[in-house]
Parts: structure tokens; sequence; C-alpha cells
């Protein structure tokens, strides 16, 4: 639909417009960690992978417990070491004794395992695309609302397009643009909540607790996170993320805060990876901070954008890799746009 000339937003119908604001995924906070990594940013020595792990693992013997060497048959089951794919032993005696020879191995490897996943280009945000003009979701959680009647995300773009082509018509206006469900009464709504609840909905459950928060309630907040982060959503990750480095509605605790963070930027959440770029920065680790950066420029995030011309003038990546990222970068943000978006976004809808 991009290319549509759209009137001005009316004034009679800015009631409309509230309605749906009651349902909008209010405002995902920013970090505000911004620490002065900038300035700190010198060249540090930083500890490069040397192949070690990688020998060890080629070497490794596939089914003989690595401390004895019994071979794992019908009556002997090997168990692999719990941190790493390595090694297998054939008893906890074995692996103790096994242990001071193989720590570290095993802890280069077990960072190997654990970074792979977390260093790979997501295909796109968790947020996907608005299932109505098939764009990317803005990242903005502003420029998108939650539906209640249908328990979809529509980009404003859309949701204002909807209004403005019925604008002779309230009761077609008021709608969803997605399901075309009347304007919902506050108990029919919350019945169709508790149905997705219990259907275990995870936008749902990540919606609630976002309302929970928005009252101040902390831990109906934690509660829906968590069982919507359960459920694998990266949203609801980065927001316990938040209450863990904060403390609200959790004690607070920096490994499970990292957790979240990870999880969510795993399943393509800009914002939380720009996070943890921020936590490495200040750790001084700006390898691994750029290496952030970089994946979530390339999902359209500008912070990040932003962040990487001092890793460049550091040389902590090159001017290719920069070149690179601003290219993917200024794709992602404009494959985001659209005439009902800027529109929408003209009027302040
Ligand atoms: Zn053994
Ligand atoms: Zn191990
Ligand atoms: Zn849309
Ligand atoms: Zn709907």
């Amino acid at each position: 639909m991009s290319g549509l000339s759209l009137p001005r937003f009316p004034h009679h119908l800015q009631q409309k417009r509230n309605n749906f604001r009651p349902t909008v995924l209010l405002h995902t906070p920013r970090p505000r960690r911004h620490q002065q990594w900038a300035r700190k940013m010198k060249k540090t020595t930083v500890l490069s992978f040397t192949g070690e792990a990688e020998a060890a693992a080629e070497e490794a013997d596939e089914n003989v417990c690595a401390n004895c060497g019994i071979a794992g048959v019908d009556n002997i089951k090997l168990k692999e070491c719990s941190d790493c794919d390595l090694v297998k032993y054939c008893s906890t005696n074995c692996r103790e004794d096994h242990r001071e020879q193989h720590k570290h191995v095993c802890k280069i490897r077990a960072d190997e395992l654990h970074d792979k996943p977390l260093f790979t280009q997501p295909d796109g945000t968790h947020e996907g695309e608005c299932p109505i003009c098939f764009l990317p979701m803005p990242l903005d959680p502003q420029k998108s609302s939650f539906m209640s009647c249908c328990g979809n995300t529509i980009c404003m773009g859309c949701c204002y397009a909807h209004i403005v082509s019925n604008i002779h018509d309230e009761v077609k206006a008021s709608t969803c643009v997605f399901c075309r469900t009347p304007n919902l009464d506050e108990e029919e709504r919350g019945k169709r909540e508790r149905e997705r609840i219990e259907a275990n909905d995870a936008p749902t459950l990540c919606f609630m607790g976002t309302g929970g928060y928005e009252e101040g309630d902390y831990d109906k907040a934690v509660e829906y996170w968590t069982r919507a982060a359960e459920l694998g959503d990266a949203e609801a990750h980065y927001r316990l993320g938040l209450m863990y480095e904060k403390g609200e509605g959790v004690e607070k605790d920096e490994e499970k805060e990292v957790y979240h963070l990870e999880k969510a930027a795993i399943g393509g959440h800009p914002y939380a990876r720009h996070n943890l770029a921020c936590s490495e920065a200040g750790n001084r680790r700006y390898e691994r901070a750029a290496k952030h950066w970089i994946i979530s420029a390339n999902l359209g995030d500008e912070a990040s954008m932003k962040a990487l011309l001092p890793c460049c003038k550091g040389g902590y990546i090159t001017k290719d890799e920069y070149g690179a990222t601003l290219r993917t970068h200024q794709a992602a943000v404009d494959a985001m746009k659209s005439a009902q978006r800027d529109a929408a976004e003209k009027e302040n809808f």
C-alpha cells in the first residue's frame, strides 16, 4: 500500500485514535546504560581463539571414557561432560579425576558453544512483519498496537489507514483492522484475554506483563513475562532482563539479567543486544561489543549504528565492516518505512 496518499488525520476522530491507545504496548525503555565507553576505547589485548578446543574436539574419541578409556558398550553408559561436548565419562569418579586436566579446554569449548548462537545474525527482528502490510515491524513498540480481540500486533500505519479509509463510517472505523471485531467493552476484552492466557498465547502473556508493569504491579509483570519468556517470547525476555538489572519485582541479579538479554538478543531483539553491547564495552571487551552492535545495527537499530563509529576509529572493526553494516542498516530502516506509516507518525497517531 505504499505510495498511497493519505488525507490528514481528522480531528473529530481523535477519540477513535485514543481508543487504540489502551492496547498499545507502552513504551519499551531504551537502554540507559550508555557509559563513557567511547572515550575509554583504547586498544586492549583480547584473548583470541586458539583453535585448542577445536583440535580437542577432533581428537576426542567418540565413545570412550576420557579418564579410564573404557568403551561405552551395552552395560556401560557414558555421560557427556555437563559443560562441553568434548568428553564422556563412565562414572562420577572418572569425571572428578579428569577435572583438573580437562577444565582449561572445557572452558574454551563451553564459551564457543555459548557464543555461536549468540553471535549469529538473526533473519529479522523478534517483531517479524505486520500481518496486514507485510512490512517489517517498526522497532519502536509505540509504533504498533496489540489487538486484544484477536491477539495480533498491527503496525500504526495500518491502524491509521483503516480509520482514514472508513472516515465516514464511525462504526466501521472502530472495528479491529485485522479481524473486524467491533470495539470491545472492558468485560469482553478481559474475557478474550483470559481465553488466550489459558491457551498459553505468548504475545498475550507478554502484553499482560506490560500492563502490570505500567500499573506499577511488578509482581504481576514478572509473573506474566516469565510465562511468556518460557514460551520463547523475546520481548518478555528483554523486559525480564531489565527487571533483574533494576531489581524491580525481583532481586537484582546480573547473571539472570544477562541470561534474559541474551535470550532476547538471540530471538532478534535489537535493544536487548544493544544493552549487552554496552555491558561488554563497559567491561572493556570492545570486540565483543562491536560484534553485538553490528548485528543490532543490521536489524535497523540507530543507537547501535552510532556506537560503531568509535569502534571503527578505535580499530575494533574495519572500515569495510563499518561500510557494509551501514548499508545493511540503511536497507533495514528503509524496509520499515511506508507512506501510511509516515502519515501515521506525522499525525502523532
Ligand atoms: Zn571411566
Ligand atoms: Zn567439559
Ligand atoms: Zn502494517
Ligand atoms: Zn482483532
